[in-house]
């Protein structure tokens, strides 16, 4: 098992150090994946296994799971017993978490004042997120 924290790849460079820097981009993918979706539920990603068992690509996929506490992120190919354990990801880059629960309203919606009276439009504006992160 891989146990890495995502804390430790900060700087990694791709040119001085190309493996780093491939283990770091995964790691980074999984955790992109594992905070898209709420705690506690398996996501079954398309991102593909980075083991090339008879120098072949694993044909497996990854599992992934998210908890809160400890804030770890378990990970497994679905075809081979490739694993891991992610910590250090909260508040990177790569934590797409949205900055509320997921029991809440995915927007701020406020019913603005009618300007026209006569047109029967309501207009809404909506908040926008407070946090946006790419991957
Ligand atoms: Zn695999």
């Amino acid at each position: 098992m891989l146990i890495a924290d995502l804390s430790h790849f900060e700087g990694a460079d791709p040119d001085r150090h190309p493996a780093a820097w491939r283990l770091a981009e995964y790691l980074r993918a999984i955790v992109c994946g594992a905070t898209s979706i709420p705690t506690d539920r398996r996501l079954n990603s398309g991102l593909r296994c980075r083991r090339r068992p008879g120098r072949q690509p694993c044909a497996g996929y990854l599992q992934i799971v998210r908890q809160e506490e400890p804030p770890h992120i378990h990970w497994w190919c679905g075809n081979c017993d490739d694993a891991g354990l992610i910590s250090g990801w909260q508040h990177s880059a790569w934590d797409l978490r949205p900055p509320r629960s997921f029991d809440e309203p995915l927007l701020g919606v406020d019913l603005l004042p009618e300007e026209d009276s006569g047109s029967g439009d309501r207009r809404f504006e909506s908040s926008p997120p407070s946090q946006f992160n790419s991957c």
